[in-house]
């Protein structure tokens, strides 16, 4: 998912859809945004689709006043049940005695169905399946003062990965989980400020990026003191997702001082060094393969070219919910470029393998465009661990890497060759010289490793074995 708000400035509403509009990649199922404005109070809207077809419209922004916004755009993780409500579209909202707070939440709160029984016995009532509601219920249930030392409380008592905005009458608040495993940037235009899940979101209202909001971090900011900081939780060492860096961020942003789309480039740089192939042209799978596959040209020497066309009008298949729609998905999204891949020994560079189903269907689309040999170049190691902190991975079983090797893959998928890059390869990319410490990992790699460095313990009580 993503997060974006925005303090100090008239019309708030409208500078957190376009935030929200940058953001549009880490979530394209439903959006909404909360105001508030003195004398009006608050005001929400939520609504399926993307945040271009919905909070553009005057009439619905009209209902948004205030200069105090803030908005989240969804996609449903592997806890979610089904298909999305639209009472599960954030932000959440609570009234409490010292007025109202609505909340944005990026992460997957790992104790939430713990918590939720626990909540329910006491007397809360729920009215989404969303494990994000549950902030809502502890801050009710809280005894302390004020917002801010409420959020506190309830966020001490959630496990997992989350990066929340919310909002006061008069405070924008960021925090960050322990670990910080999800992204949250700080951003600054004019007199007013902005939080926001990825610093390409700052670029598109004009805002300066500040600083990003630090593992463990709390900061309250309100139009006349600005930003007040604290750390409310036991300090860790930071564990941020090295999946962003991979897949989920936009390749405009910048993440612990490193451009997404480097990071990514040097990924096909080291891909190149580990795993080299003689072939006549390295092709992306686009949009999410292209930037390792520029830096696999640059090292082999290959060259570069578009060997799939995406069609611009689709969004993410891997977001589409059922396996059928995905499957019609790759096809409507991509198309091979016939005219050049005829007679070619092909290497095809894609971000991960999932379920494999995106990798099939190319092999087939590129072999039947007569292609003479296709190399799968991955750039992250295989997959074989679900995600329990925000990104939707499918079940271990359906995760193609949890049940076959490299070479039972490479079989399965009817490739000339498949290949992953290391995890000591993607930290050298990410900014770790010296690759992966065993001892202490500098990022969460969970879904390469099976390391998890929060124990997922609603899963653990399903019976996930680890
Ligand atoms: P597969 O088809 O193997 O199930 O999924 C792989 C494709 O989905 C890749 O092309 C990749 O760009 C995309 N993808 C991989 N992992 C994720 C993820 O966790 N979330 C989303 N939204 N997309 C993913
Ligand atoms: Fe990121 Fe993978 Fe960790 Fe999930 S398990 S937070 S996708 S690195
Ligand atoms: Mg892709």
């Amino acid at each position: 998912c993503g997060v974006f708000g925005v303090v100090g400035l008239p019309e708030a509403a409208n500078f957190v859809a376009l935030g929200l509009h940058a953001l549009q990649h880490r979530g394209q199922e439903a959006g909404g945004i909360v105001s508030h404005a003195p004398g009006i109070g608050f005001n929400s809207a939520r609504r399926f689709g993307y945040v271009r077809d919905n909070f553009t419209k005057a009439s619905l922004m009209e209902t948004l006043p205030g200069h105090l916004a803030i908005g989240h755009v969804r996609y449903s993780t592997a806890g979610s049940k089904g298909h999305t409500q639209i009472r599960d579209v954030q932000p959440f909202f609570g009234e409490f005695s010292m007025g109202g707070a609505a909340i944005a939440h990026n992460g997957n709160i790992t104790n939430a169905d713990a918590l939720r029984r626990e909540l329910i016995d006491r007397g809360s009532i729920f009215q989404s399946s969303s494990d994000s509601e549950c902030i809502i219920h502890l801050m009710a249930r809280s005894l302390q003062r004020n917002i801010p030392e409420r959020m506190k409380d309830a966020l001490r008592r959630c496990e997992g990965a989350f990066s929340v905005v919310a909002m006061t009458r008069t405070k924008l608040i960021g925090v960050r989980d322990p670990l910080g495993v999800r992204p949250l940037v700080l951003g600054k235009l004019g007199d007013g400020w902005a939080l926001s899940s990825e610093t390409c979101a700052l670029d598109i209202i004009g805002a300066e990026f500040v600083r990003e909001i630090e593992p463990g971090e709390m900061v309250v900011i309100t139009e006349n003191e600005g930003v007040q900081s604290y750390f409310p939780f036991e300090r860790r060492a930071s564990r941020f997702c090295i999946f962003e860096h991979v897949y989920f961020s936009r390749p405009d942003s910048i993440i612990g001082g490193r451009s997404v789309y480097d990071t990514r480039r040097m990924i096909g740089v080291e891909l190149a060094k580990e795993a080299p192939v003689d072939a006549d042209l390295v092709c992306p799978v686009p949009d999410s393969g292209t930037p390792a596959a520029i830096g696999y040209s640059q090292e082999s020497g290959i060259p570069y070219a578009m060997g799939i066309i995406r069609n611009q009008y689709m969004g993410r298949t891997f977001i589409e919910p059922t396996e059928q729609i995905r499957n019609m998905g790759v096809r409507l999204k991509l198309n091979v470029n016939r005219a050049l891949i005829k007679g070619k020994r092909v290497i095809l560079v894609d971000d991960s393998v999932v379920r494999g189903t995106t990798s099939r269907k190319i092999k087939e689309m590129i072999l039947d465009a007569g292609a003479a040999e296709v190399h799968f170049r991955i750039a992250s190691p295989p997959t074989s661990w679900p995600c329990f902190y925000g990104v939707d991975t499918p079940e271990r079983e359906k995760l193609l890497a949890a049940t076959m090797s490299e070479d039972e893959m490479c079989a399965h998928l009817g490739v000339n060759s498949l290949r992953f890059i290391t995890l000591d390869g993607l930290y050298r990319a990410a900014g770790v010289p010296e690759g992966r410490d065993p001892a202490a990992p500098r990022y969460c790699d969970a879904c390469f490793s099976g390391e998890y460095p929060v124990a997922p313990s609603d899963m653990l009580e399903k019976g996930f074995q680890l």
